[in-house]
């Protein structure tokens, strides 16, 4: 019965050669489930090959893996996932199969590989089930008001199955970057005018192109990942700040630019800050030439005030200005971009100190402190910011007056008195005045 409507897909799998004579064991399954999937990992003793198959009414998944067989105690799986309601073992297909049943709460689809050992972890098999009906790509919301908040997209760095680096005494770094992530947020979202996106508020796995593109769909007016880093000699310490390299920006804009043929979430896509469909190739190539400068330029800028704020707190910083690689996470050609490595988790002093709430709040604060000031004098047209930092300064001309400059900036000689601290009514031809903000 079953066989007739199984779904056969694709397996990628790894071959036993010289092990296949020992059966493997499935001794742990893990859940972790992010907006719109839920992972599933089987903890082996040894790599298997697999084989799924897609049912419905009601609808499950079936894991076929020979010469395998499961110590874990089904019933008392702890299942964090919006898509598995539980699973079970079935009858199986033929001797020497294990066959266990995913059973849903809806279809899914269903992708699958395994994983080599990495640090703690053993050999897992890996089923990603997506939930089809929740990956509605939302349109983007535009805040057309001329006051907008400036919105901060913060990254925490690795999640889920990839733990990041880990500390001497097992800190993984996707909970410390999760933590001072949240932190920022907070923080981000105290200031007037900023607003804080987070790319994964929980424990999963997020690709490095899906980070970039939650933060193009939130529109974001800057990218902020932050990590923790590791280093084989435990003395390795001191925190980090760095951006794009010039290389790493070279080889993207050609990766860009061969996307433009096809379909793409800068090039013309829905969310995009930046449409350069309109434009033919040579054009497009100089205006993302453009921009990505413009972008680079703003994150060394960002990327120093960030440094000189966390050199303040941090103990030490691993190098005396901003570096520079070719991070993928970095890549974006619309929006400045900074990666926050907050210190050495495989020193052990550093350790300590970012496992501790107080010294991630310092080392947050420091992080918010380097943004507003940088947007304070960078701060994008139509927000919050400009309104209340951006100093709009004009040049007296000739045939100016206190009155003519005051009506033509819709504001009053007292008011522009005021802002300039003049004692009267003169003005000189090429006199700065400062426009107060309405
Ligand atoms: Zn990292």
């Amino acid at each position: 019965m079953i066989t007739k409507q199984l779904t056969k897909l694709l397996l990628a799998s790894t071959l036993l050669l010289g092990f296949a004579a020992q059966a493997a064991v499935i001794k742990s399954m893990r859940f972790w489930q992010s907006p719109e999937s839920t992972r599933v990992v089987f903890d082996l003793t040894s790599p298997v090959e697999h084989e799924l198959s897609v049912l419905k009414n009601p609808d499950r998944i079936v894991v076929d893996i020979p010469d395998s067989r499961v110590t874990v105690d089904l019933s008392q799986l702890e299942i964090k996932s919006d898509l598995v309601k539980r699973v079970r073992q079935s009858k199986p297909p033929k001797e020497g199969v294990l066959r266990l049943v995913l059973d849903l709460t809806k279809s899914a689809e269903p992708n699958s590989f395994s994983l080599k050992p990495y640090q703690e972890y053993s050999d897992r098999l890996v089923i990603d089930l997506v939930d089809k009906k929740r990956k509605v790509i939302k349109p983007p919301v535009v805040d057309g008001s001329s006051n907008r908040d400036i919105i901060v997209a913060i990254d925490a760095g690795h999640g889920g199955e990839d733990p990041g680096a880990r500390g001497p005494t097992g800190q993984k770094e996707k909970h410390i970057t999760l933590e001072l992530a949240k932190e920022l947020a907070r923080q981000i979202n105290s200031v007037n005018g900023l607003k804080a996106v987070l790319t994964r508020e929980t424990d999963f796995y997020l690709s490095l192109r899906k980070r970039t593109a939650i933060a193009r769909q939130h529109r974001a007016d800057l990218f902020v990942s932050i990590h923790a880093d590791s280093f084989k000699n435990s003395r390795a310490r001191g925190a980090s700040v760095w951006i794009l390299s010039t290389r790493g920006a070279r080889s993207e804009l050609a990766r860009w630019l061969r996307k433009q043929e096809t379909e793409s979430e800068l090039l013309g896509g829905v969310d995009t800050n930046l449409d350069l469909s309109v434009y033919e190739k040579p054009v497009a190539q100089v205006i993302l030439d453009l921009q990505m400068e413009h972008s680079i330029q703003a994150s060394l800028t960002l990327g120093e005030k960030v440094h000189n704020e966390m050199a303040r707190v941090a103990p030490k910083m691993h190098k005396k200005h901003v570096e520079e690689a070719g991070f993928v996470v970095l890549k974006n050609p619309d929006i400045p971009s900074i990666l926050v490595e907050s210190g050495f988790i495989s020193n052990p002093q550093e350790e300590r100190l970012l496992k501790t709430s107080d010294y991630r709040r310092k080392l947050a604060s420091a992080v918010k402190e380097g943004v507003i000031d940088y947007f304070k004098s960078h701060a994008p047209d139509g927000t919050k910011f400009a309104n209340l930092y951006r100093k709009n300064v004009y040049h007296v001309k000739r045939g100016d007056s206190l009155i003519k400059v005051a009506r033509r900036f819709n504001t009053s000689v007292s008011k522009l008195k005021q802002a300039n601290k003049l004692t009267s009514n003169m003005v000189r031809i090429g006199q700065k005045l400062v426009i107060p903000s309405s």
